[in-house]
């Protein structure tokens, strides 16, 4: 969740699209008659649209090494090739299903041979399309373990400013904690725990050969405030003292490719194509990490302040 839906607190539910109508403008007009006959009677949800982009199409695009974009053009997934299959990380929303089946497909990868789906953060626009492809790939689902319950029931932990938005239940083959390890074939991610934004947030790293040195690439969990409950937030108490250290924690880390959740935060689409047009280094910026995690703190702090007036 990164944008803040201006609501009242309401209970939302993200399901995936009717079999063989996902997507397409039919079912697309017919879903917006049915938004609008609820919008008569419960006008404030139509505040709460998402932005068009985190589900309008992105052709996948090549970032570095084993590293391919099959997101939406406003919500990341990535796909890492390795010799025993493909990881997934991140579904990004329920109805984008269908669009990161096909992503996956056209960059060359089978949906069975998806063997693993890792998660940011259990947040509707991000695994929200979850169930969906665990079912079309086989693959085990690996998550925070403080997000496994939240991702198991499809209700995320805490209190917002936006009520809780659920998203489609899956079930979590494995629960990571802080520096697990997870691999196939010769690819090795590692979690790193970044609670705050979600109490199982977590960053994935890996490193990809390189010469003269392999190349650090870090996937960082939202740490954007987003509508979070700061103070007072009885469901996850600890929720401020998580926030911090998972931004001093970030600051730490040393990233040669930034590939957060949300794309624009590292300009991914733009630097696709740059790539695109032969541009091999478009992905590699030392100095990113370090910007983006300066501009959350401050972010972060502006907020508290203003939640504790
Ligand atoms: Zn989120």
């Amino acid at each position: 969740m990164q944008t803040l839906p201006l609501t009242a607190p309401s209970v939302r539910l993200r399901l995936p699209p009717p079999p063989g109508g996902g997507g397409s403008l039919g079912s697309r007009a017919k879903s917006l008659v049915g938004v609008l006959a609820i919008a008569a009677s419960a006008p404030l949800l139509l505040g709460a649209a998402d932005p068009p982009a985190w589900t309008r199409p992105q052709a996948p695009f090549p970032i570095a090494g084993p590293i391919t974009y099959v997101g939406s053009e406003g919500i990341a997934a990535y796909l890492i090739k390795t010799g025993a299959g493909a990881i997934l990380i991140d579904g990004t929303l329920a109805e984008n299903a269908g669009m990161i089946e096909r992503n996956i497909v056209a960059a060359g990868v089978r949906l069975r041979d998806v063997k693993l789906i890792l998660v940011t953060h259990a947040h509707f626009d991000h695994a929200g399309a979850v169930a969906t492809l665990k079912r079309a790939t086989g693959a085990q689902v690996v998550a925070g373990v403080r997000d496994v319950r939240a991702l198991e029931t499809g209700v995320p932990q805490g209190e917002t400013n936006y009520g809780v938005i659920r998203f489609p239940a899956a079930h979590v083959d494995r629960g990571v904690r802080d520096g697990d390890k997870v691999v196939l074939g010769t690819t090795t991610l590692t979690a790193r725990a970044t609670p705050g934004h979600t109490p199982g947030c977590t960053t994935w790293t890996m490193q990809i050969p390189d010469k003269p040195r392999p190349l650090d690439v870090v996937f960082p969990c939202s740490v954007s405030v987003a509508g979070n409950r700061l103070v007072g937030n009885r469901a996850y108490p600890g929720i401020v003292a998580d926030y911090r250290r998972s931004i001093a924690m970030l600051g730490t880390l040393h990233a040669d490719i930034v590939l957060p959740s949300h794309p624009e935060l590292a300009d991914v689409i733009a630097r696709g194509k740059r790539r695109g047009a032969g541009d091999t280094t478009a992905f590699l910026d030392r100095a990113l990490l370090p910007k983006i995690v300066a501009k959350a703190k401050v972010a972060f702090d502006a907020d508290l302040a203003r939640q504790a007036r």
